[in-house]
């Protein structure tokens, strides 16, 4: 099933294709999210796929496609990884095909042009060697009828361009919509899907490069309180506050998302317990440092303080693991009095690693 698609979206088809999975997800009434074209493509180029089945039964037992309903389809039937790249590279696809296509248009009306030309000289020279020649008419004729061609093909052309700028439009739109659901909508900053994703991905290189993992997770101290005192909203505004406390310290070594709530995390790639300590502990007083006005009314909201805890990946540890051990970390911050930093390392006995 997925060689078909996978054919099909790479080959000649490919624009239809995609043109055909919008207009069906429109007239079903389901939003273009990467997930629903992914599904919507299959159902296309696929009819008779279990999926397309599946969708099919439940088109007609007119189900609303929600996110939920999308994704257990997904989770169900489509391999994760590779299809969503490949949707990715189609739109590059398709626009390198309708390059190819613009070239040999081109070429087409060059050669219609010098056709035309060799038409009317010849035209030309049939007037003047006999003036009432009925061949210099037929001539002529032709000669019409091929400018005529030549301006068939600037509405070609023309049309060729606004397909460019369709397909260009739809691949920025499916970024934007990829980037999304990446980000955190009240921060800005990845959220905890995108940061999964991060994760697995430097401890799959560590393992190949070895390179050092470490994870750090931040928790705002009695947020509920803050919260209860002053209002959902105001506590919103807590959460950017930290938040962009926290994007000044990312780079592209230290990779950090909001993880939940009042809780996110950072990734440090190649950085010393003593590096990783020294930052987070700047992180933290420069939160502490400000006093927080409530912007509405001007009230005094007095500091907010966070908590960290952070591990140092060992080898062979799964993300899952690291994260647990961040955790326990945090916890120990928080038991010990809050506003404070605490490694893993220091607190527990790392694990045993047996070689054989
Ligand atoms: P601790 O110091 O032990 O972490 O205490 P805490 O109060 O921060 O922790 P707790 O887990 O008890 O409460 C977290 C609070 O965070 C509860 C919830 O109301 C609040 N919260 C979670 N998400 C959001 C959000 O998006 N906006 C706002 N304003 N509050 C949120
Ligand atoms: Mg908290
Ligand atoms: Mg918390």
């Amino acid at each position: 099933m997925i060689e078909h698609v996978d054919t099909a979206v790479r080959g000649p088809q490919a624009y239809a294709l995609a043109g055909q999975a919008l207009e069906a997800m429109e007239a079903a009434k389901v939003w273009p999210t990467p997930l629903n074209y992914e599904l919507w493509l299959h159902f296309i180029s696929t009819p008779d796929s279990p999926l397309s089945q599946e969708m099919r039964r439940l088109l007609e037992i007119h189900t609303t496609f929600t996110d939920a309903v999308s994704e257990s389809l997904a989770t169900e039937f489509l391999p994760r990884s590779r299809l969503s790249e490949e949707i990715r590279d189609a739109g590059v696809v398709l626009n390198r095909e309708l390059a190819a296509v613009a070239i040999a248009i081109d070429k087409a009306r060059e050669i219609q042009i010098q056709y035309a030309d060799t038409l009317s000289d010849a035209k030309d020279q049939l007037d003047q060697s006999i003036p009432t020649n009925p061949l210099a008419e037929l001539v002529g004729m032709l000669s019409k009828a091929t400018r005529r061609i030549q301006r068939h093909t600037v509405v070609l052309e023309k049309r060729l361009e606004s397909s460019h700028t369709e397909v260009n439009k739809l691949r920025t739109h499916l970024e934007q919509v990829r980037r999304d659901a990446m980000t955190d909508a009240l921060t800005n900053l990845p959220n905890r899907k995108a940061f999964d994703e991060k994760l697995v991905a430097l401890c799959s290189s560590a393992d190949k490069t070895g390179s050092i993992v470490s994870l750090a997770v931040v928790d705002i101290d009695h947020f509920k309180r803050f919260n209860d005192t002053w209002g959902h909203q105001t506590g919103d505004q807590v959460l950017r506050y930290v938040a962009s406390a926290i994007a000044r310290i990312t780079t592209p070594t230290r990779v950090s998302a909001r993880y939940g709530g009042e809780e996110f995390v950072i990734a440090f790639t190649d950085e010393s317990a003593v590096q990783i300590e020294n930052i987070l502990n700047t992180l933290r007083v420069d939160i502490a440092s400000r006093a927080l006005r409530r912007r509405s009314t001007n009230d005094d909201l007095g500091i907010v303080t966070i908590s960290t805890g952070y591990a140092t990946r060992q080898p062979e540890e799964t993300p899952f693991e690291l994260m647990e051990r961040a955790d326990a970390a945090l916890y120990v911050s928080k038991r010990s009095g809050r506003n404070r930093t605490t490694s893993a390392e220091a607190t527990s006995k790392p694990k045993v690693v047996t070689t054989v």
